[in-house]
């Protein structure tokens, strides 16, 4: 590839193009360019002070002593150093004898710098550090973009799911949950850890393929509790497909805070009621009772919110029987 000095930077149309895609709407500049390393062959061009040529930082900011004092501060890497029979041998040289601490400094920079194999007649290049091969791929690009993007909603999620009402293991889990990273079936066959296709069956209906999504909203026992608990809050919610967008909706539903802490913990006390049950069912071959499931949401949920807002005047028939209200007094 053919390089333009651009600057500091090196260039092409190929890289401008690219860099037009490297600021984000959010300011997120710089994924692009950080996924370049220069990989250095004869060093011809390439500032042996001001490039990041061996290592994640300049010369001249690692050791800004030396650099005032180097009488080669505009030389590129090629002109500090010589070939002896194949051997690279650089050669620095100084405006006046270093001190002591002077020398210690360039004793750490001859072994940084030495770590470097310059090549005459080898082509400086460019690295992509997200591929094997060092060739950037739109396939690679793709994939940092994607996991910055997870990273973003990983942050967002982690905010959202943290609520005094619950308790902290039930929150974890939810966020797990919301993260895709419970040992679903459906995950433990991604893992490795089950071999078989019909393992991947949900544990509860064995229908369709055991994953979040379809334990917690699209198997026939969530549908149930989530038609029961509706009822029972009487609300019309539309349950979305994925967990995380139907936890955003549920949350969205009402902009009062004390619905949606209500809200959190019966979408909570539901996660975990059906996860202890498909465990239960997995380990001690328990049957699955609706009605008793339904009963543990509505206990639990109950619990939490009597636990840690101890000044709630209500009791339990109250809130089997109008949750809402009970929240309006909490
Ligand atoms: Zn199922």
């Amino acid at each position: 590839m053919d390089w333009v000095r651009d600057g500091r930077r090196v260039g092409s149309l190929w890289w401008r193009d690219l860099q037009s895609l490297n600021v984000g709407e959010d300011g997120n500049e710089g994924w692009l360019t950080e996924g370049f390393r220069m990989k250095i062959g004869e060093g011809k061009g390439v500032s042996f002070w001001w490039d990041e040529w061996c290592g994640e930082n300049c010369l001249a900011n690692i050791y800004p002593r030396l650099y005032v004092l180097s009488t080669g501060k505009e030389k590129d890497c090629q002109q500090m150093g010589e070939d002896h029979n194949g051997t690279w041998k650089w050669n620095m040289t100084w405006r006046r004898a270093l001190f002591q601490w002077e020398e210690e400094a360039e004793k750490e920079l001859q072994k940084t710098i030495e770590k470097v194999k310059i090549s005459p007649g080898c082509a400086d290049r460019w690295e992509w550090i997200h591929s094997v091969d060092g060739q950037y791929s739109t396939t690679t690009a793709y994939a940092v973009l994607a996991k910055q993007r997870k990273e973003d909603d990983e942050e967002k999620i982690f905010k959202r799911v943290w609520n005094p009402t619950i308790p902290t293991k039930v929150a974890a889990f939810n966020w797990r949950v919301l993260m895709d990273r419970i040992p679903t079936r459906s995950n433990l066959f991604k893992w490795g850890i089950i071999k078989e296709v019909e393992e991947r069956k949900c544990a509860l209906c064995m229908g369709e393929e055991e994953d979040s999504s379809h334990l917690f909203l699209n198997c026939s026992v969530a549908k149930w509790l989530w038609k029961a608990c509706t009822k029972w809050w009487g609300v019309k919610i539309v349950l979305q497909k994925e967990c995380w967008p139907t936890f955003q909706h549920l949350r969205a539903w009402t902009k009062k805070t004390y619905k949606k802490e209500g809200w959190d913990c019966i979408w909570n006390a539901m996660l975990w009621t059906v996860w202890m049950a498909r465990n239960k069912k997995i380990f001690d071959n328990a049957e699955v009772n609706l009605i008793k499931l339904f009963d543990l949401i509505q206990l639990r949920s109950f619990a939490w919110i009597k636990a840690r807002k101890p000044k709630c005047y209500f009791n339990l028939s109250d809130w089997l029987i109008n949750p809402t209200s009970c929240l309006d007094k909490a």
